[in-house]
């Protein structure tokens, strides 16, 4: 507004210069806005542009994964052609020029396989893409069965081999036991390549941090050591401490930056001390959690010093697989190993032979035409009593080491997952594990079924009842109904969390809900929560999604198991 006041007075004039100022504000409000609106042009144009580029990226990293996954696919089935036929060649009797030549050819199909694990999981960690698979597995068992093929190699070599595993609080824990095999395998391999004499030691030790229990794993040699301005650098990936000695010894200098990968993804630590021609000590220590000892788990298989395959019985095998080569090597491994095998060409044909014939297990590729080994074995599965392989175990063989690929078996109904490349050992070991009577002293490997339909154990309402004997109910009852009460609510925080895709948030209430559940031995949602917890940190949301779905039935289920355990505690 302008004030119109004509008069010949100081008012007027005031009048005036107020017009001038309001022209002045005006005017600049107008600049201001014409500065705005080009601010937001450029800001809405490099906006477009960054997202344009993320795309790129984002579609560059996607096709680069994609590649691995194919390449590595195609590999490891020439790979599987390779090492199969040189491994049913030396069950032949040989001379000796033509055995060491077959070995040789086993060797370095091998050594690439290793070569492809690695570059493969090292693009994986890479791209943010390692995962872990979450399970129930028991500590010394699995430390055993890994020391047990290096102390051969160790004792060849004439050096010394011990494995000292401390006073443990448990048995079993809950973590990624394979991926825990292949670093305490990395530094152990390392340790023996790297030591020309003297002694390896493996030691294993508990200790809890805040509320969590650490495990940290000691790998100490007396070889060649690593110098100090090659220390630090020891975990980057390539870096390898002295060029001289990769051309002696061999290797990537892929193994150690794929440790760090993981010890950092199991939110733990690592460390080497070394000193030049003395010898080294890597560890690593990473928080896993303790499981009730009472469950029975899947346990390590421990080969005999000298394994002998343990042929029961001619076993009668379908095999679904499409490439030619596949079917020539499986069935020749089965048949040198005393088996009659049937081959199909496809997941359809698997399903029809499967309703017609009664086979003691099936192998079942995935990647084939019609119906792929997935909708096969959900079919026969499906078929249920009526199918006459009803009880009949269904195993993965695939070369496709994606992980989902694996769990997306296992709902499918297979009992396990075997990789290509196999050798005669796994399929021998693989019959003697869901075939026939265990031989002693391999164990049995007990269905992971059983474990998963635990929902509660009483260790540790029994041990809050010992803390005050003489009124031991009322602790029980107190801390049972803080539970009863608060589990819901968290859950519902997890789904909440999980619906506005809160990884943070989702990530502390599973955290609370695992450490909650565990006091009172809920150990089937303390298992999910876990579960949970590890995907929420590495922000997989859409894994701990498929998980939640089962938190509130299994904690009626719980409900039920605690009430019934107070009955008979009073
Ligand atoms: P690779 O063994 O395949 O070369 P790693 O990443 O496992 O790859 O190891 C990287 C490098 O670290 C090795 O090449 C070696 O120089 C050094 N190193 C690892 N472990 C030891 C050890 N126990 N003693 C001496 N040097 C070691």
């Amino acid at each position: 507004q302008r004030v119109n006041l004509k008069s010949n007075d100081e008012f007027s004039q005031l009048a005036h210069s107020f017009n001038v100022m309001i022209g002045e504000v005006d005017a600049r409000g107008k600049k201001l806005q014409t500065i705005n609106q080009e601010l937001e042009n450029r800001v809405s144009e490099r906006t477009f542009e960054l997202q344009q580029t993320l795309d790129i990226a984002k579609k560059a990293s996607q096709a680069k994964s994609e590649f691995l996954a194919v390449m590595s696919h195609e590999i490891r089935t020439p790979l599987n052609g390779i090492i199969g036929f040189s491994d049913l060649l030396t069950s032949f009797t040989l001379n000796k020029e033509v055995s060491n030549t077959v070995q040789m050819i086993n060797e370095s199909a091998q050594t690439l396989l290793v070569l492809l694990n690695e570059v493969l999981d090292f693009s994986k960690a890479d791209a943010n893409k390692m995962d872990l698979d979450i399970k129930a597995f028991n500590l010394p068992d699995l430390v055993t069965s890994i020391c047990h093929s290096h102390k051969v190699s160790a004792e060849k070599k004439g050096l010394d081999f011990d494995v000292l595993i401390s006073p443990l609080n448990h048995e079993n824990y809950l973590g990624d036991s394979v991926r825990v095999r292949q670093m305490i395998n990395n530094f152990v391999s390392n340790a023996i390549k790297f030591t020309r004499k003297g002694a390896i030691s493996v030691t294993v030790s508990e200790h809890i941090e805040a509320s969590d229990t650490y495990i940290t794993f000691t790998v100490k040699d007396t070889g060649i050591g690593i110098a100090p301005s090659k220390l630090e650098s020891i975990f980057t990936p390539f870096m390898q401490a002295d060029n001289t000695i990769t051309r002696e010894f061999g290797g990537t200098g892929l193994g150690l930056a794929i440790c760090q990968q993981l010890v950092v993804l199991m939110n733990g630590r690592y460390g080497v001390e070394s000193t030049l021609n003395e010898g080294s000590c890597f560890w690593f220590s990473i928080p896993l959690v303790p499981q009730d000892n009472s469950i029975s788990l899947a346990t390590e298989e421990i080969a005999p010093d000298n394994y002998v395959d343990a042929v029961y019985r001619p076993a009668s095998v379908l095999v679904a697989e499409d490439n030619v080569v596949n079917q020539l090597v499986v069935k020749s491994l089965l048949a040198s190993l005393g088996h009659q095998c049937e081959i199909v060409n496809n997941g359809q044909e698997a399903i029809i032979k499967a309703s017609e014939k009664k086979f003691d297990l099936i192998f079942m590729d995935y990647h084939m035409p019609v119906a792929d080994g997935i909708v096969a074995t959900k079919a026969i599965t499906e078929l249920g009593k009526d199918c006459i392989n009803y009880n009949t175990p269904i195993i993965a063989l695939t070369a496709d080491i994606q992980p989902n690929v694996k769990r997306l078996f296992r709902n499918a109904g297979a009992k396990d997952t075997l990789l290509k490349p196999f050798t005669r050992q796994n399929l021998s070991e693989c019959l003697n594990q869901w075939v026939f009577e265990p031989a002693s002293p391999v164990k049995v490997i007990e269905d992971v079924q059983d474990e998963e339909s635990v929902v509660f154990v009483d260790g540790p309402l029994d041990d809050i009842q010992q803390i005050s004997p003489d009124d031991s109910s009322e602790l029980v009852n107190s801390i049972v109904d803080l539970y009863l009460e608060n589990a819901p609510e968290i859950i519902n925080n997890i789904i909440k969390g999980l619906v506005d895709k809160d990884a943070d948030y989702v990530f502390k209430s599973a955290h609370s809900l695992k450490s909650s559940s565990a006091n009172v031995g809920a150990i089937k949602i303390q298992t999910l929560a876990s579960q949970i917890e590890w995907f929420a940190r590495s922000g997989k949301l859409s894994d701990a999604n498929h998980l939640s779905d089962t938190l509130l039935p299994v904690f009626v289920q719980t409900k039920e198991a605690i009430l019934l355990k107070l009955e008979r505690l009073v």
